[in-house]
This record gives C-alpha cells, structure tokens and sequence, in this order.
C-alpha cells in the first residue's frame, strides 16, 4: 500500500479496505457490546457525550491540523468541525432523554383503555460518510444513534478515514465501551458489505448513491435516513438589506471552498437591486484570501482532490462554452496549492448549462437576476432538487410567504445555511432528491428507534363487557356499537 498525499502535499497514512468477513465481524462485536449500552440510564451515556464535547475542545488543534491536511481545508473552515460536533454532543446529552420518554395516548375508551409509546434502539446502525465534513458526519452523526441506545459501525470516505479514527479515539477515552463504535474502511462494496449486516443505516452523500442505498435497505427491509446533494438558491429580494446580503452571499457560497451540500450555487437577485448587488458581490468574491497551510491567515482553502477540481473546471468551461460571462475567478490558483481553485462568479448561464441544475460541489455560484417574486420562486424551484434554500428581505412577513412557497426541506431568512445548521434543536433534512429523514432535533433520536404502543385496559369490566357484548345478537352488538361511535364523535372524542 502506498502513502497517500492530502491536497496539501502531507503524506497520510494508506486505508486498506476491511475485508467483508471482517465488516461482519465488526458488526458481530458491536451488537454484543450494544444491550449492555441500552440498558444504562441515559444519564451514564449523557456523560460519555459530554466527556466527549469537552475533549473535542481540548484537543481541537490536533484535528484542525488533520481535517486540514486529509480535506484540504481552511482553518476557519475546519474549525466548524469542533464546533459542530460539540454542539450536537452537548445536545443530545441534555435532550436525549426527554426524546426518549415514553409518550401517553388515549386509548379506544378515553379513561378505561390507556396507552404508551415507548422507544428502543434499533440495534447497530451503519453510518455511511462522504469526505467533505469528515468529523461531523462521521463522529457528529452517529452521536444521537448511540445516546438512543444503538451501536454503530460507521465507514468513512476512504479520503478522511483517518480525522474519522481520530473521532473514535477521542470517543473511547470518552467512556464509550469497548467494540460498541466501530470503523470500517473502504468504497462503496465496504458501503454494501456494511448495509448487509446493519439494522439501519445514516447515508450521507451524492443522490445517484443514496438511491442504490435506499434499495438495499428496502431489500432487507431496514431503514434508511438520507441526507444528499442538491442545488440551493439564495433570493435577494429588492427590499432585501444589501449591507447582510452581499456578504452573505459570499460566505455561504464559498464556505467549505464550496464543498458543502448546503452551500448557495445559485444567488437570485430582483433587477432593482441586481446592478448594485452584483457590483459589490463581485468585489468581495474577488477578495477573498486563498491558502492551503496549517494557519487562520486566509479563508477559502483547496478541493479535496484532482477529481473533484476536473469536475468543477468542466462546469466553468461548459458554462462558458454555452454562453456565461465570467464575473470573477474561473482559474486554478496553483501558485497557491495543486487543487485550489479560484472562487468563481458566473452570469448569464443558460439553462443548457451542467451546473444550471447539477450540484457543482465547488466554488462557482451563478447569479439570475428576475422583476418578482414568482419569477425568482420558479428559478429556485428549476433544478433536480434543493436541500435548503434562503430569502433575504427586509419583509419579515412576505420573507416567510415566499418561503413556504419553496419545495426545500429547509429555509432560511437573512442567513442562509449557518442558522439552521447550527439550531441542533431543530430537525433538518432534504426533500426529494435531496434526502428523506431528519438530522438534528428529535428526529435524529426516533430515526434510530423503533416504537414499541403497549395497550392497558384500566377497568376489568371492560373486558368483561366486550366479552358480554360479543356473545349477543350481531344486530345488538352493532347498533350498541354505533351509539358508542356517536357518543365517542358528540363528547369531542379524537
Ligand atoms: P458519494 O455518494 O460518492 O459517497 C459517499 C459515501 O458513500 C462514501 O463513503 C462512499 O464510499 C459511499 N458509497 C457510495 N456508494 C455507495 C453504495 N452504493 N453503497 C454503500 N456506500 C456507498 O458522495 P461524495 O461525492 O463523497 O459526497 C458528496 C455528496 O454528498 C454531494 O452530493 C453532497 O451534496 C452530499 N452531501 C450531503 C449532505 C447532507 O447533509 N445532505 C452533507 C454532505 C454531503
């Protein structure tokens, strides 16, 4: 096995793909470890978490420096890692438990007949990651699965295995008992040897994956949460404040250097404002300091890899090549690094173009500008699918019409991905295209379980009597019956 080089030239160790017997042993060995884990309280697995939080903190230079080096990127950028993850730790140590809490309903009798919901882990859930968010959607992700009881076995991108072996070091020191969380490593036949011995499965990554996923699981009849890809528009609307907006823009169109399934590739801007807008937009984007070395002094870092910088040059030329105008960037910086590419502005890109409605997954943004409200909804709406998307106005009210006119799992007003990212109370997934199920909130907790009703009949005699009842004449069951059910609809009864 070779050693490998992360996009800044650091040599990193070599991923050898787990065998298949062995992803099944890795499975074998977490579920052993997983009933002894759901039967502590949740106040002990809330520990574990908040160890955890504390050391992610403590030791954040140490993974700063390896997301750098295995990702490609920026410090700033990397830094969200850290905080992400501790975030989601602190929460779901402090949530889990109400989320868990058995629910009370009202059974067929309101008063006679009670009934409970209760939550039980699934098992051992597979995590499945992508290398743009290394730590969050590898250690991050399977935080709720484990606080709800469940063992995971999770398998990295093979291009950030290692911040993933990082995740799980700091995870063990933390408490999490031996062989409960796992990691394989390898491509996509670990991916399918890992949903063949699974109970559930988290997929984070492209769309066309997340179907093959899908079908898997449907086959053997597990779950399956999916969070993928999309093409997300910002609005400016002509009301909307340009001093938030311009930045605005800029930051959530290029953080990540792009590689960020929430990042604005599409920036809709009403004509009233769109020379203005455009004009300082522009300036900023030129502005924005490029690096790739171990240190805060710059903000947009590097691709991850060649194959990812061929695929966001082809969609500058095809742009380009089919009639866009170039606003700013569109060039390799490789005085700065072999994989960084200019932050880049398109105009004008025709609806002919690859990145009009293919995900580009880098730093290209393309700016439409339209005379209302309606027109900017149907270019939103105008791709294979948004995760998220965002109105930026002055309107408050009109903001929050036009967003619940927008067919996207999430959407923001005046900020863009940073706030419903970072609301972990909140549940956040995509439509569509873009994903089913929820992470975040109470939904990450329940996603991972399966409820179990559990009916009481409160009163004896209500057994007894539809015991009784059932032995009389079929016409004097049911007419009893439906006056029970006018009874049941005339006191309000749900
Ligand atoms: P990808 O789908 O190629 O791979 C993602 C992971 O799945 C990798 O670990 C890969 O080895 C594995 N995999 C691929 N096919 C598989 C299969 N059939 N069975 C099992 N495992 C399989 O995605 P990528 O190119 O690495 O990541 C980029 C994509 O991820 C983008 O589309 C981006 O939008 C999406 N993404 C979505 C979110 C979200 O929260 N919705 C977050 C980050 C990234």
């Amino acid at each position: 096995m070779q050693t490998r080089r992360g996009p800044f030239g650091h040599p990193l160790p070599p991923v050898e793909p787990t065998p298949p017997a062995d992803v099944q042993a890795a499975v074998a060995s977490a579920r052993a470890a997983q009933r002894a884990w759901a039967d502590r309280p949740v106040a002990e697995r809330a520990a574990v978490l908040l160890r955890l939080h504390d050391l992610v903190i403590a030791r954040r230079s140490e993974i700063l420096d390896l997301v750098q080096h295995e990702a490609g990127k920026s410090r700033v950028d990397a830094f969200e890692e850290v905080a992400d993850v501790a975030s989601v730790a602190r929460h779901y140590a402090r949530r889990t438990a109400r989320y868990l809490r058995p629910r009370r309903y009202r059974g067929l009798v309101p008063g006679m007949i009670g009934a409970r919901v209760y939550r039980d882990p699934h098992g051992v859930v597979g995590v499945i990651a992508p290398w743009n968010f290394p730590l969050v959607l590898t250690l991050g992700e399977l935080l709720p699965a484990l606080m709800a009881g469940n063992a995971v076995v999770v398998k990295p991108d093979p291009l950030t295995a290692q911040t993933c072996r990082l995740g799980l070091e700091l995870l063990a020191q933390a408490g999490v008992p031996r062989g409960l969380v796992q990691q394989v490593d390898g491509g996509v036949a670990v991916g399918q040897a890992l949903i063949a011995e699974v109970d559930h499965v988290i997929f984070t990554g492209s769309t066309v994956a997340g179907r093959a996923v899908a079908a898997q699981a449907a086959e053997r009849l597990i779950g399956s949460t999916l969070e993928l890809g999309g093409k997300n528009s910002m609005y400016v609307r002509a009301d909307a404040d340009l001093r938030l907006a311009v930045p605005g823009a800029a930051r959530n169109a290029f953080a990540n250097a792009g590689q960020l399934c929430l990042a604005a590739e599409r920036v809709i801007v009403h004509r009233d404002v769109a020379d203005e807008f455009v004009d300082a937009f522009v300036g900023r984007v030129a502005s924005i300091t490029l690096g790739n070395t171990l240190d805060f002094g710059y903000l947009m870092g590097s691709q991850i890899s060649a194959v990812q910088v061929d695929k966001v040059r082809n969609h500058i030329d095809d742009a380009v090549a089919r009639g866009a105008t170039l606003l700013t960037g569109g060039r390799l910086a490789t005085d700065v690094g072999p994989f960084v590419v200019q932050p880049t502005v398109l105009g004008d890109v025709p609806t002919s173009a690859h990145c009009y409605r293919e995900e580009t997954f880098g730093p290209v943004v393309s700016v439409f500008v339209v005379s209302n409200d309606d027109e900017a909804l149907h270019v939103a709406a105008d791709t294979g699918g948004a995760l998220t998307a965002s109105v930026w106005t002055r309107d408050a009210r009109a903001g929050l019409a036009l967003a619940r006119r927008m067919s996207t799992g999430s959407v923001s007003i005046n900020e863009h991905y940073a706030a419903v990212w970072g609301s972990t109370a909140v549940p956040f997934g995509g439509v569509g295209e873009s994903g089913s199920g929820r992470r975040h909130g109470p939904d990450a907790v329940t996603g991972v379980t399966r409820a179990q009703t559990i009916v009481t009949q409160r009163a004896a005699p209500l057994g007894l009597a539809l015991s009784g009842l059932h032995d009389l004449p079929g016409q004097t069951w049911t007419s009893l019956y439906t006056t029970g059910l006018r009874l049941l609809r005339g006191v309000g009864a749900s």
